[in-house]
């Protein structure tokens, strides 16, 4: 195979890797671990007083940035235009701050009382001034770090909720913690797991309003079965628990709406492998319906033969459901993707907006799922209003308007043969942000074309069973030979290809659209200024004009870039904010673009930027690419090529398929004689576990680990030979 040809199964590979969280079943607990904040440290009560009403009259304090989405219906479009098209050129950084971890920033700031509040992986929140980058505190959950291993896609955090004087994270180990906003001294902290046999974690920004905090979790292609929680904002006491897939029907339903869904899973033992739908990143609270939305997740496993063989819509696998926020209760759902077979959560950003629709003024919420179709959808009663493709989807030819059901592509089936599909489980979008101008109704969002080639598990096709193991993914499509069987389909591989899109959810066309060199890019801010931030995979920080796409503005950040831009104003100055680093879906590496992460390395900033800033950032040293000399390759064919399999089965999802880190992770290619020599104390042992690499002592041997020990040389070898 040529480089190209490794390229492409790389990216698919690594497609297959996307993974998304999930949940399952146990009262949670209350620990006070401090005093009330109010009566302890009364200057608690004089900052970040955010509450339900500031949130709702966001666009009166421009200068502020109050919740995830800027506010309520998290739009992201920030008011101010002191950067402007005109005055953007003189854009420069204020000032940055440099974190120690090696994985990705994925948090959007929330500023208030000119305080930024952050969070980076494992979970630490940050408080810093948002006119210096000064610290003023910071707060450090102590998530084990051999945690990591339970996450699909590293230790990220996407960010707080601030809240009443208090800031909330969810911690990836799975608790919700509340937080002093004056001192970060812990208040009090909840278990929001419900079966710590399973591996669930948590990767989400909280959300706060109606006194209370929402949270859901990951964990779906572990297998664990979705659900979201509601706490009480002041105490932490459980206010609600709402499941998103039906559990062991043997079992008494915990919900009314679990017994409705329950008859759209036919036949299998979903329950053991876990049903997944988890609610991972989109929870979104509306105040004109008091409603509460969730972004469901994917199926576990992924392919509905395994998980629910007698058909079904498998409700509510990726859909979008309206809950009462003070009951749980639901009010109306949409599913995006009946009977879901490709990992196509619903869990993406969504948004809130009012516009006029074929002549009649609504309130609309708007979302681009993964499975490459933008939705519409009236949030009085669920209505699918619009739902037109903004990527190119192979999986289904169209969405069916009477029936607002997808109409399937039998070409792409992947039952019997395996077939390269559009969009991969990567999503014609994911769960980078996205931007609405309601003066213009344009969205801007990243897009991406990615393929994966579905293929059905050899196991279970040569004997109809499928076991779970606790221990690693159980996806239900091929993955421990998907490197031969996508080289032996390379010829029909589409290519991948990322973008930036500005585009009209109404009539489904873009306004303009701008490639990337590589799919997997950052969020996007758009600003009354004219403008549309981006950072991408290459290390650069953009400034487009919003009516054209017309590059305006660029900084090198030497640091590719996933988090969302985010903009808020401090004594009379305007600042852009943005957080830099590369990890979630492109961790699993094997992309062979020139990202800055793979050029330089992987580097977690915030930076600030300014009119007339006049920081910078120096030039990284290029790193060596030169694949060392490797220790001898003694293990026969046919032990490579069980390593091989070992290692997609385990491994590939954190060090990269073909054994290609995307920067985030070692690449093992790179290993020095001494790892070399302490293989199998790393894999088995666990003696990097305070590193974030945990013991497999539960799933390997060390005749398993040495066999990829072998498999990992004769990659490199191979890419060796290819590049003399
Ligand atoms: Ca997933």
């Amino acid at each position: 195979m040529n480089r190209w040809v490794l390229a492409l199964i790389a990216v698919a590979l690594i497609a297959v890797l996307i993974l998304v969280p999930d949940y399952g079943e146990q009262d949670s607990t209350t620990q006070e671990v401090g005093q009330d904040v109010a009566t302890q440290t009364p200057s608690a009560t004089t900052i970040a007083q955010i509450d339900d009403a500031r949130i709702i009259d966001a666009d009166n304090e421009p200068n502020s940035w109050l919740a995830y989405g800027r506010d309520y219906q998290e739009q992201r479009f920030s008011p101010l235009t002191d950067v402007n098209k005109d005055s953007v050129a003189d854009l420069g950084l204020a000032w940055s701050k440099t974190l120690t971890t090696k994985f990705a920033l994925e948090a959007t700031p929330i500023m208030v009382d000119g305080i930024l509040f952050f969070s980076s992986p494992f979970s630490v929140v940050h408080a810093a001034d948002a006119k210096t980058g000064a610290e003023v505190w910071t707060y450090d959950p102590q998530v084990p770090k051999d945690f990591m291993r339970k996450a699909c896609c590293g230790p990220v955090s996407r960010g707080v909720a601030v809240y009443k004087g208090r800031v909330y994270v969810a911690t990836l180990d799975g608790r919700l913690v509340a937080i002093n906003a004056t001192d970060g001294t812990q208040i009090w902290e909840v278990d929001t797991i419900i079966d710590r046999t399973r591996n669930y974690s948590i990767t989400g920004a909280p959300r706060a309003a109606r006194g209370k905090i929402y949270i859901g979790n990951g964990g779906a292609e572990f297998g664990v079965r979705g659900y979201v929680t509601a706490y009480d904002a002041d105490s932490g006491e459980q206010a609600w628990r709402f499941y998103t897939v039906p559990g062991n029907p043997a079992m008494p339903f915990e919900h009314p709406e679990m017994e409705m869904a329950a008859e759209t899973w036919k036949g299998g033992e979903w329950w053991e492998i876990g049903g997944g739908g988890t609610v991972w990143n989109s929870i979104v609270y509306d105040p004109d319906f008091n409603n509460v939305y969730l972004g469901v997740g994917n199926g576990a496993p992924w392919t509905r033969a395994i998980r629910s063989p007698g058909g079904g819509d498998n409700l509510f696998l990726a859909s979008i459901v309206a809950l009462d926020a003070d009951t749980g209760v639901m009010k109306w759902y949409y599913q995006t993707t009946p009977g879901d077979n490709w990992d196509y959560t619903a869990v993406q950003d969504m948004m809130l907006a009012d516009m006029e629709v074929d002549g009649q003024q609504r309130k609309v919420l708007m979302q681009a799922p993964k499975n490459g179709f933008f939705y519409v959808i009236d949030r009085s009663n669920g209505e699918l209003l619009r739902a037109n493709p903004y990527v190119t989807t192979t999986w289904a030819t169209h969405v069916d308007m009477d029936t607002g059901r997808p109409v399937e592509n039998p070409e792409t089936d992947y039952s019997n043969e395996p077939q390269w599909i559009l969009p991969g489980p990567l999503g014609g979008h994911n769960w980078q942000a996205m931007s609405y101008n309601a003066d213009t109704g344009i969205v801007y969002f990243p897009a991406q074309e990615n393929p994966l080639l579905y293929a059905m598990n050899e196991e279970f096709k040569a004997t109809g069973l499928f076991k779970r193991n606790p221990g690693t993914m159980n996806l239900g499509i091929e993955l421990a030979n998907i490197a031969q069987l996508m080289g032996e389909h390379i010829d029909k591989a589409p290519a991948a290809k990322g973008y930036l899109k500005a585009f009209n959810p109404l009539t489904g066309e873009d306004l303009w659209s701008v490639e990337h060199p590589h799919y997997w890019n950052g969020g996007v801010m758009a600003s009354k200024g004219g403008l549309v931030f981006q950072g991408d995979a290459m290390g650069k920080f953009k400034a487009y004009d919003a009516d054209d796409g017309k590059v305006l503005w660029g900084f090198d950040a030497f640091a590719s870039i996933l988090g969302p831009p985010m903009s808020y104003s401090v004594d009379g100055e305007q600042y852009v904010v943005v957080l830099t680093g590369m990890g979630g879906g492109d961790h699993f590496g094997g992309h062979t673009t020139d990202t800055a992460a793979i050029k330089y390395g992987n580097f977690a900033r915030v930076l600030a930027f300014k009119l007339g800033g006049s920081q910078t950032i120096s030039a990284p040293t290029i790193l060596d690419r030169t694949i060392p000399a490797q220790p001898e390759l003694t293990a026969s064919t046919e032990d490579v090529t069980r390593g091989n399999h070992l290692y997609h089965q385990v491994c590939a999802i954190c060090h990269g398929a073909l054994v290609r880190s995307a920067g985030a992770i070692p690449d093992l290619r790179f290993m020095t004689p001494g790892r070399h020599e302490a293989f199998n104390q790393i894999v088995v042992d666990g003696i990097l576990a305070s590193t974030g690499m945990a013991s497999f002592a539960d799933i390997l041997t060390n005749i398993d680990s040495e066999r990829i020990r072998q498999y990992v040389i004769s990659r490199a070898l191979e890419d060796q030979a290819a590049a003399d």
